[in-house]
């Protein structure tokens, strides 16, 4: 008898071409699901609906009298931006350094966040800066928030940095004054000062933001956002211990980074707690131990630059196979190793982006990475509804990934409670008793909001910070036509002896305290060269433009990327990410060999000869 042939059988090739096809349809969907008409105008400004986002939980404000001095450099924020750049200064000699700060402390974003379970998901030793300069070693691979907070007032303390500075305090105004080549500072103290620099430091993640949930007003039980954790309320502190939560049901909006890492302690002290997701993050596996010298090998003079910069090369796809170790060994490096296993080819012979075969090779691998995130859901939570629920649906790169051991497994305790609220595109509606999802009304007594923060909504590029250059210039208003103008991101015509840091015309990475460390250290070189030569840190027009240019040729080509990415604010939420050129063309290794070899032979390009 002869068996009946199959005549179509399915090629491993088609079986994988239909599978891409099926994930895609996913993607698209689970996208539908959750895209808004209002998109960012889903969020409400925290400052005017809630006073307290206003006020400062940890330290009390302390009268004083207004400030009429001179100094040498003023630096505004005093997160490990501003802080980097005043040890930077400071390792230069610079005379008087003065960082003036909205909170009572040094420590920025660590100042603010101190929720439960707050840890920095990039390895301890290359996220804090100057370990080798303050001779710490951190306790855990994952620094706690506290921990990092008191490296922030280590180095501050270490570079002299509380001499002048003014915390509780924010700048209003920027002011150039010719006639004085200096600019005048004003605060919200009634502060006016004179300083020959400026460097702002602002930060990106500083306001925080609440979503124009109905009804949010007319809850009556206690609510606040992450980035204001009122220990008053629940007790404990970030390890833990909320007492305060015993016999009371919680509930937590938002899991993102933050509520991942809040999720697993609450679940511990809360009676109950509801988790209102809306999307569900990437969470990759932690591996959270404790550190000592001896892992780091922190006997070998150099050994924290060469930790950081080797996590830098790997991340950024710079390591070079069988020369570069891999130092930090985790969830981070990994990903960016097995890139560069699949794809070396596309990236040694620059075909990236862009490139047919690049983008297959590069969505296979994304689909598989997405495939293990979604079986490790399924393995660690039991339920199985709950368990769909959690598996993330969209391309990798779309949302900022997680890591944790402790997220996934706090949904198998019964008094935890996932509610999905992607059909009703986030909570439906609150009431004075609790939250309503899909005509379901969940009774809380305390509400928590994870709920993230406005970018680039802080600083001199919003607006916010009013800065006036030479002859009455506004900066906005030099930019209005053609975009913001730098050389390199620092220093712009116009405005001299202000130097920026952030992301503006810049290199970026995960860890971007490594790339503040690199911009502290060139801000501080640039007012060296100025002080050295009798200068004024300015470049010509013609120097922006140069480098205008080169952003403008290496501009990304992700705006297709971005389209079909789930809501967030990487793509303003679903509305998308348009390809204009805002960055460096290359990575932040290459980005900063190129300064260090300018700084060597071109720094004058950033002088002008004072016109007085
Ligand atoms: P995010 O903006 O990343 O997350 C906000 C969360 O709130 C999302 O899950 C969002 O859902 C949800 N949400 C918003 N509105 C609603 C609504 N109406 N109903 C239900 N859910 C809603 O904020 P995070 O504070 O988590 O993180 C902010 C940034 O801080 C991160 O990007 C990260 O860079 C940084 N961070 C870094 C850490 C680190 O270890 N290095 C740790 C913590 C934070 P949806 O996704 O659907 O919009």
């Amino acid at each position: 008898m002869t068996l009946p042939r199959c005549e179509n059988p399915v090629t491993p090739e088609r079986a994988a071409q239909i599978k891409a096809t099926q994930i895609r349809e996913r993607y698209t969907a689970e996208r539908e699901r959750r895209v808004r008409p209002d998109g960012s105008a889903q969020y409400r400004p925290t400052e005017a609906e809630f006073g307290y986002f206003a006020e400062d939980p940890y330290t009390e404000r302390a009268e004083r009298e207004p400030v009429r001095d001179v100094v040498d450099v003023a630096v505004v924020g005093g997160g490990f931006g501003g802080i980097l750049a005043g040890a930077r200064l400071r390792q230069q000699d610079i005379g008087s350094v003065r960082i003036v700060e909205k909170g009572g402390d040094f420590g920025g974003t660590w100042y603010w966040n101190r929720y439960p379970g707050i840890h920095c998901d990039i390895d301890a030793a290359v996220y804090l800066p100057l370990l080798e300069e303050t001779g710490y070693i951190p306790r855990w691979k994952y620094a706690p928030g506290e921990e990092i907070r008191q490296h922030a007032v280590r180095i501050a303390e270490k570079f002299d940095l509380y001499e002048n500075a003014l915390f509780s305090t924010a700048v209003t105004s920027l002011t150039w004054d010719d006639a004085d080549q200096r600019w005048l500072v004003t605060t919200d103290r009634g502060d006016e000062f004179r300083a020959t620099y400026v460097i702002t430091a602002t930060g990106t993640l500083t306001e925080p933001k609440l979503p124009g949930i109905p009804g949010i007003e007319s809850f009556a039980g206690h609510t606040f956002h992450t980035s204001r954790w009122d220990y008053g309320y629940t007790g404990g502190t970030a390890e833990g211990g909320m007492t305060g939560l015993a016999g009371r049901k919680v509930g937590i909006v938002g899991t993102g980074a933050t509520g991942i890492q809040a999720v697993p302690m609450l679940a511990e002290d809360a009676e109950h707690l509801y988790v209102f997701q809306r999307t569900p993050s990437t969470v990759g596996v932690r591996g959270q131990r404790p550190l000592t010298a001896a892992d780091l090998g922190a006997d070998r003079p150099g050994w924290a630059t060469e930790r950081r910069e080797n996590f830098l090369r790997l991340v950024s796809g710079e390591a070079v196979p069988g020369v570069d170790e891999d130092l930090v060994d985790d969830a981070w490096t990994e990903s960016a190793a097995l890139l560069e296993k699949l794809l070396p080819s596309f990236r040694r012979d620059g075909a990236g982006q862009g490139n047919e075969e690049f983008e297959a090779a590069y969505e296979a691998l994304d689909h598989a990475t997405m495939e293990r995130i979604r079986a490790r859901v399924t393995e660690i939570v039991e339920d199985p509804a709950t368990a769909s629920a959690l598996q993330p649906w969209y391309r990798y790169a779309c949302k900022r990934p997680t890591f944790s051991d402790r997220y996934l497994p706090a949904f198998n305790r019964d008094n935890v409670t996932l509610v999905d609220t992607a059909d009703s595109h986030g909570i439906e509606r609150m009431t004075e008793r609790g939250v309503v999802v899909d005509g379901v009304e969940y009774e809380v007594d305390a509400l928590v909001f994870a709920t993230g923060f406005s970018v680039g909504v802080s600083g001199i590029t919003s607006g916010r910070l009013p800065v006036t250059g030479r002859d009455g210039l506004q900066l906005l208003h030099a930019w209005a036509q053609e975009g913001p103008r730098s050389l390199h991101g620092f220093a712009s015509s116009g405005f001299p002896n202000l130097l920026k840091m952030g992301s503006l015309h810049n290199a970026s990475s995960v860890n971007f305290s490594h790339i503040l460390d690199e911009q502290a250290v060139h801000a501080a070189a640039l007012v060296v060269a100025a002080e050295t030569r009798g200068a004024l840190v300015e470049p010509s027009r013609e120097a922006e433009d140069a480098w205008a240019r080169r952003i403008a040729e290496g501009a990304p080509r992700h705006a297709w990327f971005h389209a079909e990415c789930t809501p967030g604010y990487y793509n303003a939420e679903g509305a998308g990410r348009p390809d204009v050129p805002t960055g460096y063309p290359g990575s932040a290794v290459a980005f900063h060999e190129e300064l260090r070899a300018w700084r060597e032979t071109s720094i004058d390009e950033a002088l002008t000869v004072p016109r007085t």
